[in-house]
Order: C-alpha cells, then sequence, then structure tokens
C-alpha cells in the first residue's frame, strides 16, 4: 500500500511539475520570444511581433514600427553623404581658382609662374615684356566680357570701356575697379612712362597715357599677353545656374 502510493504520489508530483512546468513554458516562451526574437534581424521576428502585439501592449508594436523605420532611414542617410561627396568632388574640380575666377594661391617666384604661364605670358607679364603690335589675341576683339589678369584672374577691364586706339594693343579708357591696378613709373627706353601693373600678382600689364578719349582721357595700353578674355555670355549662364535657384526657393 504504501509503496503503491509513494508511487501515485511520485507520479502525481511528476505529473504536477510537469503540468507546471507546460504552464510555464508557455509564458517564459512567450517572454523569451520578445525578447531574444525582436532584437535580430526583423524579417524573422515579424510572426513573433504579431503575436506579441495581439497579447501585449501596442508600446512594443510601435518601438518594433520604429525599430524598422530607424533600420531604413540609415539607406536614406547614405545617399546624404554621396551627394555631399559629389559637392564637394564638384567643388575641387577647379581648385587653382576660385568660384570669381581668381587663383587661389599666388606663386611666390617667377620659377612658379613660369610652370603656370606660357613663354610669352610670362616674358610679358612676369619680365615686363611686350608683345608686338596687332599680333596679340585681343587687340581686335569686340565681343563683350571681361579681360583678367592672365596670372591671377584678377577682373582688369571691360568690353565697355575698350576702344579703337590704333595702336595694335588692346586700349582700355578706365579699369574695372581702380582698387584692381597699381601705376609704377618707369623709366625704361629713355622716356618717363607709367607702367600698369595688377596690384593683386604684380602682373606687368602695360602703361597708361594721357591721350585717350572721353571720359576719362586715359589710354590704358594693355598686352594682350597679360590677360585673358572671359566672354559676357559665358557670364551670364553661369551666374544664372549660381543664383536663381536659391531666390525661387524663397
Ligand atoms: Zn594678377
Amino acid at each position: 500500500m504504501s509503496a503503491r502510493s509513494i508511487v501515485m504520489g511520485v507520479g502525481l508530483a511528476v505529473f504536477w511539475v510537469l503540468g507546471v512546468c507546460v504552464s510555464h513554458q508557455g509564458w517564459s516562451d512567450d517572454g523569451k520570444a520578445v525578447k531574444e526574437e525582436s532584437p535580430p534581424a526583423t524579417d524573422n521576428a515579424e510572426p513573433p511581433a504579431k503575436k506579441t502585439t495581439k497579447k501585449s501592449s501596442p508600446a512594443t508594436s510601435k518601438r518594433n514600427a520604429a525599430g524598422a523605420k530607424s533600420k531604413s532611414m540609415p539607406a536614406n542617410a547614405e545617399d546624404k553623404p554621396a551627394d555631399d561627396a559629389v559637392a564637394e568632388k564638384d567643388a575641387g574640380k577647379d581648385k587653382e581658382f576660385d568660384a570669381d575666377g581668381r587663383r587661389v594661391t599666388l606663386p611666390k617666384s617667377n620659377g612658379e609662374w613660369k610652370k603656370l604661364l606660357t613663354p610669352q605670358q610670362y616674358q610679358v607679364a612676369r619680365l615686363k615684356g611686350t608683345e608686338r603690335a596687332f599680333s596679340g589675341k585681343y587687340w581686335n576683339n569686340h565681343k563683350d566680357g571681361i579681360y583678367r589678369c592672365v596670372c591671377c584672374g584678377e577682373p582688369l577691364f571691360s568690353s565697355e570701356t575698350k576702344f579703337e586706339s590704333g595702336t595694335g594693343w588692346p586700349s582700355f579708357f578706365a579699369p574695372l575697379q581702380d582698387e584692381s591696378i597699381k601705376l609704377e613709373e618707369d623709366r625704361s627706353l629713355n622716356t618717363v612712362r607709367v607702367e600698369v601693373q595688377c596690384k593683386r600678382c604684380d602682373a606687368h600689364l602695360g602703361h597708361v597715357f594721357a591721350d585717350g578719349p572721353a571720359p576719362t582721357g586715359n589710354r590704358f595700353c594693355m598686352n594682350s599677353a597679360s590677360l585673358k578674355f572671359e566672354e559676357a555670355v559665358g557670364e551670364k549662364q553661369s551666374k544664372k545656374n549660381r543664383k536663381t535657384p536659391r531666390p525661387a526657393a524663397k
């Protein structure tokens, strides 16, 4: 009897323990399902996540949704750095010159200038030479635009002040800005002349004489070799490209 009752007791105990364990497993399974399956890949976690949303509070589903969104966000975030990288590459294309066409870094010696200029440009602009009359690129240029310093890109003259001097050199009655040029007394060739230099880089541009037309009466007699012409159409287009998108965004 006692043995049977012991066996029965043990059997009941085992049955009870199993039942408790099964019921506990049910709870613990749900608990584990939430804890273990939500952190790994969302694809595998989706079916249990649906179960938990039914059973548990909507807060977890919101978290899952937030997690899903945050996972999709990096894809967009990756696009933005890519655009920035492209923009940086574009900006870096013309590192030699800034957005306004000026040379960013000015050489400190004639040896460095020589590497950047043609032999004639170097001879005229850095060694104060003079090109032969009617031989330059711009004495007969009638296009609208600006003339920059061939060395540093500083805007020096405009086609609006260019006139027919008949000398064979591009001639202007005024510079774009007085601040862009500097005048030096030149006593070479047994005469006293006024040399015109680029104020930014000291390039020799030519000379200025007092026999020019109105309104200034000055004749800036320049060397084409010291200048770099920039046609107005291209400049207007580039200005449009730069400025129209921004104001339109207002
Ligand atoms: Zn210059």
